[in-house]
């Protein structure tokens, strides 16, 4: 392990800027998310994804929060309680997720304890739904970009190389549900027919980690880690 991944770490300073980029990316492209919805859903993905990341923003960039237990809480109440449409819902686990499975008090977390966290909040999403990879959601980005951030700190990597690694797992991920078959969700509906289009929340969920990497990396341009 390098000194570097042994003093990195996050603050909510560096959370609020990866949550500043995410939502950067899902502004830029959420008429192509509500796109992707409308082939296969019901056309809303990208407008609720709006108002994911602004409650996210105002949690994280509000200044209200240096408690990361209680950031993540917050977040994971206040994505939840948005909408009530499937991504909300499962997003707002994801957060919840992390929420609980950190420590009172805690200020910062290094490489190792940041893909924890993540970890239980991917436990936390799968808790509320049966998708797994392979079944055209979002979990298909999710779980790869969670999983490549666990391997990456466990091989030594910073922050900022794990997610880097995880932003691209997440794409690839994201990438790969244009060949297959929708079984969850509203889109389960048309099944085969969902076959060549991309699952509007595994393509947020690769926007969301290009942000987390952008935001850490102080990238301002597009999709720095390709
Ligand atoms: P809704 O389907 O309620 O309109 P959104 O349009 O915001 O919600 O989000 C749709 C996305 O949510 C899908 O593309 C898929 O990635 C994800 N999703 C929907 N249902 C499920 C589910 N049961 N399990 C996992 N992911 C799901
Ligand atoms: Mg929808």
């Amino acid at each position: 392990m390098t000194d570097r991944a042994m003093t990195d770490r996050v603050t909510i300073a560096e959370l609020s800027r990866m949550i500043t980029a995410a939502a950067c990316r899902i502004r830029e492209q959420h008429a192509w998310l509500s796109q992707l919805d409308s082939t296969a859903g019901d056309g809303d993905h990208g407008s609720a994804m709006l108002r994911t990341v602004a409650r996210l923003e105002n949690v994280f960039s509000g200044g209200k929060f240096s408690d990361l237990k209680l950031a993540f809480s917050e977040a994971g109440w206040s994505v939840m309680g948005g909408d009530g449409g499937a991504s909300s819902c499962l997003l707002g686990a994801f957060f919840l997720g992390i929420g609980e499975a950190t420590g009172a008090g805690t200020a910062s977390w290094n490489c190792a304890e940041l893909a924890g966290a993540f970890q239980a909040g991917l436990a936390a999403v799968q808790a509320q739904t049966k998708a797994r990879p392979g079944d055209k959601t979002m979990m298909d980005a999710l779980a790869p970009a969670v999983e490549t951030l666990a391997q990456a700190s466990r091989a030594g990597a910073d922050i900022e190389q794990a997610l880097a690694q995880a932003a691209r797992a997440a794409k690839f991920g994201a990438d790969r549900t244009k060949e297959m078959s929708a079984r969850f969700g509203r889109a389960r509906l048309l099944g085969e027919r969902t076959r060549g289009s991309e699952d509007p929340g595994a393509a947020s969920i690769a926007l969301i980690f290009a942000g987390f990497y952008a935001g850490i990396s102080g990238l301002k341009g597009d999709a720095g880690y390709a």
